[in-house]
């Protein structure tokens, strides 16, 4: 797997950069579509990395392109401080783990753990120790002898996983590998991937379109769109501080607010008033369109008949969450406002009922309103109304 290059393409230190991942520039064009655009990206050794995007954004091409199953037109890419670009991908210090397990039926599951060892011809005795190696990484040892479809769909995943990391690869690829496992599976699996991750400190760049996958697994999100990354950093960073609105609107949930520029700069005009805000990434001049963005979570529901900050309106709904609460809010507006509480202290409510709805000026953030979703799809998971 691990192919000796040229020291010519050399051009970092090898030794620091094991298992990093450096993407300069790339562009990668079907036709005249760009499915990557001019893209840098460093993948920090040992790095959980995740790219998350709708559908459509670049992710799986990108990492196609690190495995070399696809060429870019433009830049460059390395591993461990060297360029791949003249690499076959097997030649690449690294492995894939696709959404289909790709598990061979017809041989038991230590067989298809060993078959990249014996195509290269590795002695016997040896394939034996590391695929037991491998099984336990995966905690499926005991499993050696069956065949993939007498395991479970989870349990295939795990297969595919400890198969892709017998070589120890400098990177694993992910794409989508849990996307076909059922909701308490895939969580429950997502935690299994990250510990292993820890343990093992490969370099792990996961593809997904779940938000919350991204959220609970990686040190780092790259939010793509149309072939760029929009924005780069830690969960927790890109949750409080998204630098547009399309991560905003792509990274848990928010109300969208749309309207104009105040004249003071620091504050959005809108159907409910003047809401000011702090602007996440780019301001926006006096008069020109903007959204104001207020999480579900950092509205509280109060006394209709108090005077003071907020909007009063109508609850349409309410959804019991467990923990939370989830209240959709006529207040008047094409779009309805969605609040999540904290059940315990919630008022008890009813479709119908009176409610003001409130929030701090803090809690506000201002965006530009290229990226925002349409008025018809900026609040997703609605409760239906009772
Ligand atoms: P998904 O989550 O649906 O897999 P993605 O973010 O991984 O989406 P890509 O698969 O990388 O997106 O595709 C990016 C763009 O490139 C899309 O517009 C897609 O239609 C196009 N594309 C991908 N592969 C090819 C191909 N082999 N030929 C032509 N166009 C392609």
């Amino acid at each position: 797997m691990t192919g000796t290059v040229p020291a010519s393409t050399m051009t970092r230190d090898a030794a620091t950069d094991a298992g990093g991942v450096s993407i300069e520039g790339v562009t990668k064009l079907y036709g005249s579509a760009k499915a990557v655009d001019d893209l840098t990206l460093d993948v920090r050794p040992g790095e959980f990395l995740s790219l998350l995007g709708p559908s459509g954004c670049g992710k799986t091409t990108t990492l196609r392109m690190i495995a070399g199953f696809e060429y870019p037109d433009a830049g460059d890419i390395r591993i461990s401080g060297r360029s791949v670009l003249n690499l076959p991908p097997h030649r690449r210090e690294v492995n894939t783990v696709f959404q289909a397990y790709a598990l061979f039926p017809h041989l038991t599951v230590a067989e298809n753990v060993a078959y990249g060892l014996q195509q290269r011809r590795v002695p016997k005795s040896e394939q034996r120790t590391r695929v037991g190696e491998a099984l336990d990484m995966v905690q499926l040892r005991s499993f050696a002898d069956r065949k993939p479809t007498q395991l479970s769909g989870g349990q295939q995943q795990r297969i595919a996983l400890s198969r892709a990391l017998i070589n120890r690869p400098s990177v694993l690829l992910l794409d989508e590998p849990l996307a076909a496992l059922d909701r308490q599976l895939r969580e429950e699996m997502q935690l299994e991937l990250k510990l292993l991750q820890a343990r093992l400190g490969t370099t792990f760049v996961f593809v997904t379109h779940d938000q919350a996958e991204a959220l609970s697994m990686s040190d780092r999100i790259a939010v793509m769109r149309a072939g760029r990354i929009e924005q780069l950093d830690a969960p927790a960073a890109i949750y409080a501080e998204p630098a547009s609105a399309y991560v905003a609107s792509f990274i848990g949930q928010q109300n969208f607010i749309p309207g104009t520029v105040h004249s003071d700069g620091a504050a959005v005009d809108t159907a409910l008033g003047v809401l000011p805000g702090r602007w996440g990434g780019e301001v926006v001049a006096a008069g020109r369109a903007a959204v104001a963005a207020i999480r579900p979570e950092f509205i509280r529901l109060e006394d209709p008949l108090r005077q003071g900050d907020g909007v009063r309106g109508t609850v349409l709904g309410v959804s019991h969450l467990g923990e939370t609460l989830q209240v959709l809010v006529d207040v008047g507006l094409e779009q309805k406002m969605l609040v999540r509480t904290p059940a315990p202290a919630a008022p008890v409510l009813q479709p119908g009922d009176d409610i003001r709805c409130v929030w701090d000026a803090a809690d506000v953030r201002l965006f530009a309103a290229e990226g925002a979703p349409s008025t018809a799809t900026h609040v997703i998971n609605l409760p239906a109304p009772a």
